[in-house]
């Protein structure tokens, strides 16, 4: 029996996903051949980029709108420091939502002047910093739309004339969004869209024809778009477990489907949170993310019993991040709505106890 899988990440997918991912390890398609032992540069690979491609930005509603994907390596990590070494002239914002921001700006200082904009760090990043007004000579602005530790989530995009940036590791695909608002956005795929090692950049053209050329290859979004993502051998199987769960949101629905079924399921696990007299959420409330619910046990309670509880009814995955302690309970796309409702139940049962 599978547990209720409540990790941040690498996190859960879907059922089918990882049963036709497991099987193409041993066999693509009755090709006689193991996915991870073809080329690359075989008709089947090439079928399965662009078929992740395209999905990408079909979903996204993109297609056809003047953007690339591309499917690159070295995770989210690596785009803090690509994005600054493509796209930095001299000056770049960046809005300070947590500890992922903080890194994005400190590779971002390597290439040239940072300007923080604006910062929820006095709060222990609990909020999203509103009204904020972005400089017009910046050669970029960049944000992390869901704060994965913090449990925090923009609900509304800054208004700016500058490129925006974002990283949506732990919320593409996951909720409409003006997704045309930003020129380029990326995402590490172990959140919401497959397993780790292959990171989704979707950027505009007019954007790569200004970026900066004196980058190293590797580093250049400009020649692995040139290349289709095929500069170097790409990680054949996260590309391809990514395929079939961005087929699998289509068939749901696509994003419209699946922000629905996400916003019932932060529902009920925030309404509880809010309800019960054992916790306390830790995100403001307006600016609650959809993905990661933070909570704390509410003053004088003991966890104990709580946790012992959770761990008896294999649920997994639900211990806070260091930063904020207490628990976070991450609802990805992929989570069932009968797992959250285990949770409110056995925080119900705990609540009993006391
Ligand atoms: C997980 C996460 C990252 C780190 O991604 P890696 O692929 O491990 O580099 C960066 N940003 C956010 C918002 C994340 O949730």
């Amino acid at each position: 029996m599978k547990k209720h899988n409540f990790s941040a990440g690498p996190s859960i997918l879907p059922e089918t996903v990882m049963k036709q991912a497991s099987a193409a390890v041993q066999e693509l398609d009755g090709i006689g051949l193991s996915l991870i032992e073809i080329s690359h540069r075989s008709k089947e690979f090439i079928a399965i980029m662009d078929r992740a491609q395209k999905l990408a930005l079909e979903l996204t509603g993109l297609e056809g709108k003047g953007y690339q994907a591309l499917f690159l390596q070295g995770g989210a990590s690596t785009q803090f420091l690509m994005t600054a070494m493509n796209l930095m002239k001299s000056k770049a914002g960046y809005i300070n939502t947590g500890a992922w921001s903080d890194k994005a700006i400190k590779e971002a200082k390597r290439y040239g002047e940072v300007i923080e904009i604006a910062s929820s760090k006095e709060k222990n990043f609990n909020y999203i910093p509103k009204g904020v007004k972005i400089p017009a000579d910046l050669d970029y602005l960049h944000i992390t739309t869901n704060n994965t530790i913090f449990g925090t989530q923009f609900h509304a995009l800054p208004q700016t004339e500058v490129p925006l940036i974002a990283d949506m590791s732990s919320d593409i695909f996951s909720r409409e969004l003006d997704y045309a608002a930003f020129d380029l956005f990326y995402a590490g795929a172990q959140k919401n869209m497959g397993p780790a090692g292959t990171t989704l950049v979707i950027v505009k053209d007019s954007l790569l024809e200004k970026m900066n050329d004196d980058v190293p290859s590797m580093m250049s979004y400009a020649i692995h778009a040139a290349k289709g993502s095929m500069f170097n051998t790409p990680p054949v199987f996260p590309v391809y477990t990514s395929m079939l769960t961005l087929e699998w949101l289509k068939n749901q629905g696509g994003i419209k489907a699946i922000q629905k079924h996400n916003e019932t399921k932060a529902k009920l696990v925030y309404d509880e949170i809010d309800r019960n007299t054992a916790f306390v959420g830790f995100a403001a409330k307006e600016d609650r993310s959809y993905m990661n619910a933070t909570f704390n046990l509410a003053e004088g309670i003991d966890g104990a019993a709580f946790d012992a509880l959770w761990t008896a009814a294999d649920i997994s995955g639900i211990k806070g991040h260091r930063d904020v302690g207490g628990y976070r309970a991450s609802i990805y796309n992929a989570l069932p709505l009968k797992s959250v409702q285990l949770l409110v139940d056995i925080m119900q049962k705990f609540e009993k106890t006391l």
